[in-house]
């Protein structure tokens, strides 16, 4: 079965995840597309998805009987009243994260699918499929013995000037947040927050670098630097320490050289190509699932207790060094 996608939000990864499903994926077809900006929907159509039909509304799009499955890739702010929209619709959608840009908006997401009885909602947590952390999921499993401690690190060369310190959390540890606490199998139940002094390429509204310390029920204490002007790269760290062992997420392939008495490999720079495979393996899972009239993969319950996990971060940034409790609710059946 070809599953007719309806796309809401064709800007950067709307065009991308558009192009995949058109050019790369098997068994979807980009049927329908909306944008705020009518103009930028009518340019991804021209370029990628050229019998797509330009809707005037997410809900619109939503509601036709000529979409089948929903993909939501606008603002941030904006996810919750279409992800509402899709499980009233009982339509699959996949919600690129933020699932919402509050906790309690994420819970009202939670309580429509449960209340539905099914689940209908895929987050874009894409590490979850990327094969080093997948090979590194198998390791903590399966080699190092139980896991005591995590260091990990999430370094980008330079951020814009509208970067603000919460975004630290909100747009970039969020990742971390959800595939450590998949890789753990595990539930946070504190976070504290540590400065450095401020890097000298930060700006006056972005505390730079930062280290969050997270502690989960099962008693592992997590460390991930921050760093968003690193300037040498985009870098992505994650070293879990275990009973056993140690294992080390893999670095991305890349060729190495023995030139002018130096050995070196080359760094990436643009977080778009350091997960990029990932992408492609999340929309397949995605298309397969929607075939049959649901979801799998990372599900609105993960984004919800990402989203407070976020907010205890925020919360610990604001108090620098003091511990923020952050209290996982009772999962429903539905997520089990
Ligand atoms: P973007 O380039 O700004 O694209 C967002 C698009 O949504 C823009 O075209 C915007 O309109 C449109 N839009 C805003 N509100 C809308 C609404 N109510 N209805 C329909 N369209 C609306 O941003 P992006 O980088 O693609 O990011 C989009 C989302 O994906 C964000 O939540 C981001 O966090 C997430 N994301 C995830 C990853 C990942 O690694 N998983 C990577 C990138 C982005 P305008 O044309 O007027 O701006």
């Amino acid at each position: 079965m070809t599953v007719r996608i309806g796309v809401i939000g064709t800007g950067a990864i709307g065009r991308d995840h558009t192009r995949r499903i058109s050019q790369v994926l098997a068994g979807g077809e980009i049927v329908a597309l909306t944008d705020v900006n009518r103009t930028s929907a009518e340019k991804v159509k021209a370029e990628v998805a050229k019998t797509a039909e330009i809707f005037e509304t997410g809900e619109a799009l939503i509601a036709s009987p000529k979409v089948d499955a929903v993909l939501i890739t606008s603002w941030g702010a904006t996810h919750e009243q279409y992800a509402l929209a899709a499980i009233a619709a009982g339509k699959p959608c996949f919600c690129e994260k933020p699932l919402a840009t509050t906790a309690e908006g994420a819970k009202r997401i939670v309580e429509a699918e449960v209340k539905h009885g099914k689940r209908l909602v895929q987050v874009g947590f894409m590490r979850r499929y990327d094969a080093g952390y997948v090979a590194l999921k198998q390791a903590v499993g399966a080699k190092i013995g139980a896991p005591i401690l995590v260091h990990a690190a999430h370094r980008n060369p330079t951020v814009p000037e509208q970067y603000v310190t919460p975004m630290a959390i909100h747009d970039t540890l969020i990742h971390e947040i959800d595939v450590l606490r998949w890789l753990l199998d595990d539930d946070y139940v504190s976070a504290r927050v540590l400065y450095p002094r401020k890097a000298a390429r930060s700006h006056a509204k972005l505390r730079d670098p930062q280290i969050v310390l997270l502690e989960t029920k099962k008693g592992v204490l997590i460390d991930v630097e921050i760093f968003v002007n690193c300037h040498y790269g985009y870098d992505i760290q994650c070293e879990i320490v275990g009973e056993d062992g140690v294992a080390k997420l893999p670095e991305p392939m890349a060729v190495k050289t023995r030139l002018a008495a130096t050995l070196q490999n080359p760094i990436l720079t643009d977080w778009k190509d350091r997960f990029i495979d990932s992408y492609d393996v999340e929309l397949r899972d995605f298309l397969k699932a929607a075939a049959g009239g649901g979801v799998a993969g990372p599900s609105s319950w993960d984004g919800y207790l990402a989203a407070i996990t976020s907010d205890a971060c925020v919360a610990a940034q604001e108090r620098e060094g003091e511990p923020v409790a952050i209290a996982t609710p009772a999962r429903p059946a539905l997520y089990n």
